[in-house]
């Protein structure tokens, strides 16, 4: 997979994609990210990327031109599936958008700043937008690093055998299990026994049934779809 990334501040990657598994990823070839700086692509002398919106007074607006020059320049060397913009109107990221985005082969994200990006953007050079949740973030960056460390860490590969993404909360339509690691008893607080039994159909057994109670309580709304399926 490659995943190019637009932004006003591609420094802000720098520690989410140097570390762990999208290092790693990285590393191994499974996935390719570039980075680019929306400035590069101005023909503006002083790199001004945003300029005074039409409605005076709401603030600073990220301008078409420079956005429009990186999107066609990277599609002169590729073809891309997805050309995603980060925004918080956007469709909610849940585990089912993920995993159907792990599966592309080339997609852009373009973050936003100020105000926004210039509606025109996404009217013709943007094909999906997405929320990473209801609530206002100061720029794209932060969403685009939880979008691409969730879409990652699903590309086979990324993780190892013991991290399978496979056994983590909502790929089955329910929540983790709880999970426990030494020491048995620490000051009186002791791992459930059953974890201890050594036998696997107990503990399987056990932890569907501890999945299923804390989707119910956590995420009732989840739960109902898992007991219509
Ligand atoms: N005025 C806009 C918010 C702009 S915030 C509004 O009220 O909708 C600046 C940038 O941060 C946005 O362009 C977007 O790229 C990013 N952003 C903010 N919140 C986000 C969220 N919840 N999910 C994804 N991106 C977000």
């Amino acid at each position: 997979m490659r995943i190019d990334i637009i932004a006003v501040f591609p420094e802000m990657f720098e520690g989410p994609f140097t570390e762990s598994i999208i290092k790693r990823a990285v590393n191994k070839g499974i996935v390719e990210i570039g980075l680019h700086n929306l400035r590069d692509y101005t023909t503006d002398k002083h790199h001004k990327v945003d300029d005074y919106s039409f409605a005076a007074g709401a603030g600073m607006v990220m301008m078409i031109e420079p956005v429009d020059n990186c999107i066609s320049q990277l599609k002169s060397q590729r073809d891309y599936d997805e050309v995603i913009y980060m925004s918080p109107d956007g469709e909610l990221l849940d585990q089912p958008l993920c995993n159907q985005l792990s599966m592309k082969e080339n997609i852009i994200i373009l973050c936003g700043h100020y105000k926004g990006i210039d509606e025109r953007i996404r009217e013709h050079l943007i094909t999906k937008e997405i929320s990473i949740g209801n609530y206002v973030l100061s720029g794209g960056e932060l969403g685009a690093a939880v979008l691409v460390d969730s879409l990652v860490r699903l590309i086979p590969g990324a993780l190892g055998d013991e991290t399978s993404a496979l056994s983590d909360s909502f790929q089955d339509g329910l929540v983790s299990p709880p999970v426990y690691t030494r020491p048995r008893n620490y000051k009186g607080w002791e791992v459930p026994e059953v974890l201890l039994s050594g036998n696997d159909k107990l503990i399987n057994d056990w932890r569907l049934e501890q999945a299923i109670e804390r989707t119910k309580v956590r995420r009732p709304e989840m739960y109902e779809n898992f007991k219509k399926s």
